[in-house]
């Protein structure tokens, strides 16, 4: 291109001397001629000067006409063909060749038009395959991807698993990070797990905080459990953002071809099924598919579409149980919800709440309870408190501090005979709105509990920041704090804590005399347990006169 400019230029430079040249020959010769009388040597002179100009003009005018609009047709079309479409074609000069020119502008905007459409398909053709914030491979490109290891699998006798994998309380990271850092987990995540993949290995994900993989199974037992801990250990790697550091947490089901089904479908809803129980348990993070869990499954739907009924058909009820001083003096009872089903039986809480909360009937089954227990509590002796749970759900409804007041008021007990326990998962998942709606509960006048601590996240965090007046250690701890040195640490811990902060704590789940000893003796202020009691409907205790018993006696009357 620069040479041929080049060239253009020395040509535009030498037709200007020749336009001179000819010029000169001609005004020149029309002198001589016209100074020249008769046929004499000077008129011939001027003739010759005249006819030397000739070719001279002749090839001034095929330069002007033709020669320069062809060179500029030429370029034109040169550029076209290197792909060179922004800038528009430049009118080709004289008017033989405008038309031309236009033509050529009008091919030009058409094929920058197509280059155009053509980028556009091939990112939308891109994005229906990956997903946009980590570019990952989506739902629908991982399923070519495993469909065509499940084909390789078959051709030649070998195996697949599929894998789904879950953040754990990825919305409380949200919540309490922001977005950004939200995000910036999902990247970090997804870029640290295709760092350590290999041959044969596939990540994808599937929308939110949802990640699929599979793998190729040629070797022994250990290659999937090493597979598995390889994107593990790569999921949970702290993530800094924005001066917070985080260290996410994950829930892994899989599944496997061909043992556990043909169908790539089944697979990865084999693995989701899985994904979600190892999320639903408190122990194992990482669980194989297992045929019991389509059961529980279907239960679970069959419960979800139960539950709406179950109050309005009788089967729902509460229970009260027990919570003393460890010197023995009652306290007060907690509120614990029943639902006895017609077929199935007793169905404990920790099934149904969730179920209730998912669907949104834990706001009318919480109000339930909450009035049940208040007016429960107005039959037992006045020195005892009345503890009722209340769920995440809840505590995100801005109506609750509302519903509290109106059932102390239509049941006319005294606010601060009203505990409310809520768990530290509930009170992290959103910190300003728990800060806002605690603040308000307590402006009436009811204590606050906090339920199953040192299970969650941030137990030291949730203390420090939320006003409460009780920490109940989660019975997992007090389960086995006797035989194993570390519950027994961590026990002792809490408790430390609570003092350190004046807050009373008390042991939940204690079932045994060597267990109260233990809690005693590290400083416990009360105790809540099957050593203590079951909880039993309110009739009973009434009917026993337990709520008179001993302690509470004593307690009354000082
Ligand atoms: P939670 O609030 O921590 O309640 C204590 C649970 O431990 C109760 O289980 C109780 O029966 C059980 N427990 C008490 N002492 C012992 C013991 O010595 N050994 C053992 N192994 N267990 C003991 P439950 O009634 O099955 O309730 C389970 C959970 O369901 C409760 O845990 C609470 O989180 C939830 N829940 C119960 N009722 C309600 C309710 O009305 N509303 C809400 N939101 N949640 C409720
Ligand atoms: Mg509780
Ligand atoms: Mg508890």
């Amino acid at each position: 291109m620069k040479v041929r400019r080049g060239q253009s230029n020395a040509g535009r430079g030498s037709s200007l001397a020749g336009g001179l040249a000819c010029a000169a020959l001609t005004l020149g010769g029309l002198a001589v001629v016209a100074m020249a009388p008769g046929q004499g040597a000077g008129r011939w002179a001027g003739v010759a000067m005249l006819a030397l100009a000739v070719p001279g003009w002749a090839r001034l005018i095929w330069q002007g006409l033709i020669a320069a609009p062809l060179h500029a047709l030429e370029q034109a079309l040169e550029r076209l063909a290197r792909d060179e479409l922004d800038q528009p074609c430049a009118p080709l000069p004289g008017r033989r060749f405008a038309p031309m020119g236009l033509a050529l502008e009008r091919v030009r905007a058409r094929l920058a038009e197509r280059r155009t459409l053509l980028a556009e398909n091939r990112y939308n053709a891109y994005l229906a395959q990956h997903d946009g914030l980590t570019g990952l491979p989506n739902r629908l490109q991982f399923a070519v991807q495993i469909d065509a290891e499940i084909a390789a699998a078959q051709a030649r006798g070998g195996r697949v698993a599929a894998v789904m994998i879950d953040i754990d309380r990825f919305k409380h990271i949200n919540d309490r990070f922001g977005h950004e850092a939200g995000d910036a987990v999902l990247r970090g995540a997804a870029s640290s797990v295709q760092a350590v993949l290999r041959s044969g290995e596939g990540l994808a994900r599937f929308g939110g905080d949802e990640f699929a993989a599979f793998k190729r199974l040629d070797g022994g037992a250990d290659e999937l459990e090493a597979f598995l801990s390889r994107i593990e250990a790569a999921l949970c790697a702290p993530i800094d953002s924005h001066g917070a550091t985080i260290r996410p947490q994950v829930s892994i089901g899989y599944s496997l071809w061909p043992e556990d089904t043909t169908r790539r479908e089944q697979l990865i809803n084999n693995a989701d099924l899985a994904m979600y129980r190892a999320k639903a348990g408190r122990a194992r993070k990482r669980l194989r598919y297992d045929p019991e869990m389509d059961e529980r499954a279907r239960r679970r739907g069959a419960l979800v579409d139960e539950l709406a009924g179950a109050g309005t058909r009788g089967e729902l009820s509460v229970f009260y149980q027990p919570q003393h001083h460890v010197d023995g003096t009652l306290l007060g009872y907690e509120a614990l919800l029943r639902w006895t089903h017609p077929q199935l039986g007793a169905i404990g809480p920790a099934e149904f709440v969730p179920l209730a909360e998912e669907t949104g009937l834990i706001h009318d089954l919480g109000n339930w309870v909450l009035n049940e227990a208040c007016h429960a509590a107005m039959q037992l002796p006045p020195l005892l408190s009345m503890a009722v749970n209340v769920s995440a759900v809840q505590l995100a409804d801005p109506a609750l501090p509302r519903r509290v007041r109106a059932a102390l008021a239509t049941s006319g007990l005294a606010p601060a005979r009203l505990e409310l326990e809520i768990t530290e998962t509930a009170l992290a998942a959103n910190r300003d709105r728990a800060l806002a709606v605690l603040a308000q509960l307590r402006a009436l006048g009811v204590r606050i509990a906090i339920d199953d601590f040192g299970v969650g996240y941030s137990s030291l965090d949730t203390v420090s920041v939320y006003p409460v007046d009780k920490i109940k250690i989660d019975r997992c701890f007090i389960h086995d704090f006797v035989t194993h040195r570390a519950s027994r640490s961590l026990v002792a811990a809490i408790i430390s804590i609570g003092q350190s902060l004046g807050v009373p704590v008390l042991a939940e789940g204690v079932e045994s005399e060597s267990q109260l000893a233990l809690a005693r003796e590290l400083g416990c202020n009360a105790v809540q347990g099957f050593l203590f009691g079951q909880p039993q409907p309110l009739a009973l205790i009434l009917a026993l006169g337990q709520a008179g018993a001993l302690g509470a006696r004593r307690r009354w009357t000082g």
